[in-house]
């Protein structure tokens, strides 16, 4: 069945969101309300832009620098099965990447 992530942005390229250089996916949709929060526009549930997780994979499969992916948010875990799915189908195509999860 088809994965969908609903993203409220995302860094083609990165070298300060984890090890090496990296794409970074920020999930929209967060209901923590920390004190302090970083970014208070991606907790929206009903905003973002939706993206076909194949799609995502590929066009990070294409790209030979990245060493990683990085999915930030927003809160990332209230998508957790479309992120799982991505990050399953980019590791088991790319050994050397590294997932990072902030
Ligand atoms: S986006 Fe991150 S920092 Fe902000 S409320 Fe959600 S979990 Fe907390």
């Amino acid at each position: 069945m088809k994965k969908f992530v609903n993203l409220y942005g995302m860094l083609p390229e990165s070298l300060v969101n984890g090890v090496g250089l990296r794409r970074v996916f920020f999930a929209q949709g967060c209901k923590h309300n920390c004190k302090g929060c970083f970014s208070p526009e991606s907790h929206d549930m009903n905003s973002g832009k939706v993206f076909d997780v194949d799609d995502l994979v590929k066009d990070v499969l294409e790209n030979p620098m990245l060493k990683g992916v990085t999915f930030s948010g927003g809160d990332p875990f209230f998508q957790s099965e479309s992120f799982a799915y991505m990050a399953y189908e980019l590791k088991k195509s790319v050994k050397r990447f590294y997932l990072k999860i902030k």
